[in-house]
């Protein structure tokens, strides 16, 4: 049953969705906002808060004052760029610096003047002045003092060079291999030495003035390279030249007085700086100190201090050397401050007061930053955490195969979307769960249904619905076990339908099938509910008598199941006579096991069949010998057919007439592994249950089809065998074609052949009389056997395709003392006279018999009297002796009789006697 897809609820309108990549570019966005504004702020703060703290009310200021301040101010300005211009002039000499030292002392002059001039009278002033004039000169002193270390670093250098250049040269022109130098040892020596002077040179310059390790290490270097210098000198002299040497020695000579030399120079340098750096100062204190004095009781100004250049020359400083101040900077520094030039307020906003409103704005800044972006942290990872949670658990429900109310939605596209589809996916699941369980409970009913009938099947028989050998089993199990307790008596009726074979082929199988419910219905009632009945299989049922007083009881028990087969069944409209075979046990007398007490039954059964119709035998042990045998006798027969164990002997059969023999009869033996020949009356039968008639049955028709075509062909030409052939071989539709086979095969005639059958043929069915009818149409002669014994009927003569009737031993035996049998058989004879069906009369032992059948003329004669069967070898020898003996056995009735009207005779006599044919 498939289900209408559930209704997918559509999702409910979510006032604001964005998807993730929304969510995570406006969280960077923000984050990148913050971080631009930092920015901002940290390099902007400054001007900010120039901003903020501008304009306080400014004072009145009379003129004069107003010049001073400038003027001073000027002056500070000039003053200002002396430093710098000297820095950049120490570091650099080009003619840029010396022009920005040269104008930077000309406008200092200048501004000196233009400060000096109008006020000299005042005592500070001409302080001042010759401060700002010792300033200028220290400067130039500064200026002075570097280039001279500068010179002597250089004269250094080049002596140092000029060695070099002579050592390479001659290292150059020293013989090569493989790229190597195969120089001098003491040159190669003094090389390195050099390189190790330069080395130590160059750190003196930047070592502090007070390191005398440095300066030691020079000294050393230098004096090693002299000692080897000298040491070698004279090889050297030789390789190199002595000019060369020499020239080596005048460098040595001027280089090792210079570190001494700029050493002194540095020394020097470092005191000019300090006075430099003092004079900056003092000539700005002076300057401060005279505008204070000039402005004295105005107003205080700013801290000269405070706007004093922190920036004192450091000219040791200049092996790493910086760069100079662009020419704009230098000119910044030289403007006059705004605070200065008078026109703004004094505003004592410190720069630390600036540093800490700005960390605090910042810190602010920093704070909401870190706060907005943890909370946008958090709204992402909720949005994104609490749907993916919900998900995980709604998945975790429709493992388990719970129910679960549609998952809620956040705010994030694509986790919606997920949310949407597992939604859907979870009603479509719990449907098909919802299916699949109903048709599970559909297929789980079924099973029970079905395994009930399954087990009904299994315990009972389908067909009558009694129970079958499994469940009798177990209900007989259960039995025993009451009669145990009770000390009762348990009774075990094995019940065979007699000749329900017969009812089966000669009735369709259909039509067996409803006798066999008619009779579980029959042992039904006449149980009742003294026990129950059970089928075994085929025409086999089992009663059980539960809860018998006495021995006595189980057999009136017995006797009634069988009476109740006294009357006939109905079915399908036909009456039907049907009798049954009993075999019954007793629990506990002949066993305790439900086996035992069935095995029993069985034999009693079997036994009582052969006694006949409508029995009820109760079992003997000795029973059980004779089904022992008859289980022995199967397992022999299987065996004997490989083994070769089975002959054919051939009974002769008379023409009355002519006395001679016409036919012989082919019987069976079986000639046992112990020796013993056993008779067909002892084995047949148990072929015939067993199934192993219709191997045994070929054998023999290929046996007789094999010896007939060989006294045909042979000896014999006349020979004619008859065969005899059982129900079951001729229901086997193979049957006729086989026949037809071995003819051909053997290229026999069909009337060397004659086929024997009983009148149980007849119950068979139509297959059979067609197999006869296409016997006939091959040709072949076919004989009625046993006419005449047990329940004969006429009907056979003219229902079957008959050629001989063999009348049965039984009639003929009584023929000579019995009027009655003699009529019957003289009916017999003259109805098949009439009908044109030939006889046989076998069983014949006595002349009297013989005298009698004899004047019957037209028909055969078998029996002891003239041959017993004859094995093969045997037949054809005694075929003249038959005939003689028959002849004089003749002759002697008619000489011994008075019944002159069978006297014509034309034979001689003999004086053989009956006794003596008989061997
Ligand atoms: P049947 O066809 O009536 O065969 C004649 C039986 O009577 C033979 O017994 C034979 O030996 C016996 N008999 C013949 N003359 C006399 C006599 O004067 N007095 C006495 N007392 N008996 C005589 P056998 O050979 O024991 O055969 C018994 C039955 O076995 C046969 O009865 C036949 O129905 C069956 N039989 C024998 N051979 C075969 C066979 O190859 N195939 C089949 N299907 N049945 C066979
Ligand atoms: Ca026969
Ligand atoms: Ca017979």
């Amino acid at each position: 049953m498939t289900r209408p897809p559930t209704e997918v609820t559509p999702p409910k309108a979510t006032s604001f969705q964005l998807s993730i990549g929304w969510h995570l570019g406006i969280a960077f966005g923000v984050v990148a906002v913050l971080a631009i504004m930092a920015n901002v702020i940290v390099e902007h703060g400054e001007s900010i808060i120039k901003t903020i703290t501008v304009s306080r009310p400014a004072n009145v200021i009379d003129a004069q004052s107003l010049a001073v301040v400038a003027d001073a101010e000027q002056l500070r300005a000039a003053l200002n760029a002396i430093t710098p211009a000297i820095r950049a002039r120490i570091q650099l000499d080009k003619p840029e610096t010396n022009l920005l030292v040269t104008q930077a002392q000309a406008r200092l002059s200048q501004q000196l003047a233009a400060y000096v001039n109008p006020r000299s009278q005042d005592a500070t002033v001409g302080k001042l002045k010759a401060s700002i004039t010792e300033f200028k000169n220290s400067g130039d002193d500064l200026i002075t003092l570097t280039e001279k270390r500068k010179r002597i670093s250089l004269e250094y250098s080049a002596h140092i060079e000029a060695m070099n250049e002579r050592m390479k040269r001659s290292l150059d022109s020293a013989f090569k291999l493989f790229g190597r130098v195969m120089a001098r040892q003491s040159l190669i020596r003094l090389s390195n030495q050099l390189d190790e002077i330069r080395r130590r040179f160059s750190e003196l310059q930047t070592a502090p003035l007070d390191d005398r390790i440095a300066m030691d290490a020079l000294i050393a270097s230098e004096e090693a390279f002299n000692q080897s210098l000298q040491s070698n000198r004279k090889s050297l002299s030789h390789s190199e030249g002595a000019a060369w040497v020499n020239a080596m020695d005048s460098d040595f000579a001027q280089i090792v007085t210079l570190p001494a030399m700029l050493t002194d120079i540095r020394i020097q340098l470092r005191s000019a700086e300090t006075r430099f750096n003092r004079l900056d100062l003092a000539t700005h204190k002076l300057l401060a100190e005279s505008q204070r004095q000039l402005l004295v009781p105005h107003n205080p100004h700013t801290s000269a201090d405070e706007t004093l250049s922190a920036n004192p020359i450091t000219t040791e400083s200049t092996t790493e050397v910086p760069a100079i101040p662009p020419a704009e900077e230098l000119k910044t520094q030289a403007q006059p401050s705004p605070e200065l030039s008078g026109q703004t307020p004094t505003t004592t906003i410190t720069t630390t007061e600036r540093t800490h409103h700005q960390r605090t704005l910042i810190a602010w800044l920093s704070v909401m930053t870190v706060l907005l972006v943890l909370l946008l942290c958090i709204r992402t990872v909720r949005s994104v955490f609490i749907p993916v949670r919900g998900l995980l658990r709604g998945i975790e429900k429709v493992k388990a195969g719970e129910t679960l109310p549609p998952l809620p939605r956040g705010t994030i596209k694509e986790l919606n979307n997920l949310v949407n589809a597992f939604n859907s996916m979870s009603d479509e699941l719990i449907a098909a769960r919802k299916t699949m369980m109903d048709s599970q409970q559909q297929l789980e009913l079924k099973v029970i249904e079905r395994t009930r009938e399954l087990q009904e099947l299994a315990e009972h028989d389908p067909l009558t619905s009694l129970p079958n050998r499994r469940q009798l089993f177990s209900l007989l199990e259960s039995s025993l076990a009451d009669a145990e307790r009770s000390k009762h008596l348990v009774g075990i009726f094995f019940l065979d339908i007699d000749n329900f074979k017969n009812i089966n082929d000669s009735m369709d199988h259909t039509y067996g099938d409803r006798v066999l419910v008619e009779i579980a219905h029959r042992l039904r009632e006449s149980i009742a509910a003294a026990g129950f009945a059970a089928r075994l299989g085929g025409d086999e049922f089992i009663i059980i008598l539960n809860n018998a007083s006495n021995h006595h009881e189980i057999v009136a028990f017995g006797q009634r199941v069988l009476q109740s087969f006294s009357h006939a069944i109905k079915v399908d409209q036909r009456e039907l006579m049907v009798s049954v075979s009993i075999g019954a046990s007793i629990y506990p007398e002949h066993g305790s096991a439900p086996d035992t007490l069935l095995k029993a039954a069985d034999a009693a059964a079997y036994h009582a069949k052969a006694l006949g119709r409508s029995q009820l035998l109760m079992f003997t042990p000795d029973l059980l010998e004779v089904a022992a045998n008859r289980f022995a006798i199967e397992q022999g027969l299987r065996r004997a057919l490989h083994a070769n164990e089975f002959e054919l002997v051939f009974q002769p059969e008379l023409n009355a007439e002519t006395l001679e023999v016409d036919v012989v009869e082919a019987l069976i033996r079986w000639r046992m592994p112990d020796g013993r020949i056993a008779t067909p009356d002892e084995f047949l039968a148990i072929a015939e249950e067993s199934g192993l008639i219709i191997d045994i049955s070929d054998w023999v028709l290929h046996k007789v089809i094999e010896t007939a075509a060989q006294w045909h062909h042979g000896p014999w030409p006349a020979a004619r065998i008859a065969v005899n052939v059982s129900p079951r071989q001729l229901m086997d539709e193979r049957f006729v074609g086989r026949v037809d086979v071995l003819l051909r095969e053997f290229r026999l005639p069909p009337d060397c052949i004659e086929i024997e059958l009983t009148e149980n043929v007849l119950q068979t069915g139509p297959a059979t009389l067609a197999a006869l009818l296409r016997l006939r149409k091959l040709g072949i002669a076919i004989a009625l056997d046993d006419f005449g014994s047990g329940y004969s009927s006429l009907a056979s003569l003219e229902e079957l395709p008959l050629t001989r009737i063999k009348l049965d031993r039984s009639l003929i035996a009584s023929i000579d003392s019995n009027e009655r049998s003699w009529a019957i058989a003289r009916a017999i004879i003259g109805l098949c006279h009439g009908l044109g069906i030939q006889l046989t009369a076998e069983g014949i032992e006595r002349t009297e018999q013989f005298a009698m059948l004899a004047s019957c003329k037209a028909m055969h004669l078998q029996g002891y009297l003239f041959s017993k069967p004859l094995h093969h070898d045997e037949v054809l020898a005694a075929l003249p002796t038959l005939s003689h003996a028959a002849r004089q056995a003749l002759q002697n009735i008619i000489l011994t009789t008075t019944r002159s009207n069978v006297v014509e005779m034309t034979t001689e006599s003999s004086r053989s006697s009956v006794k003596g044919y008989r061997t």
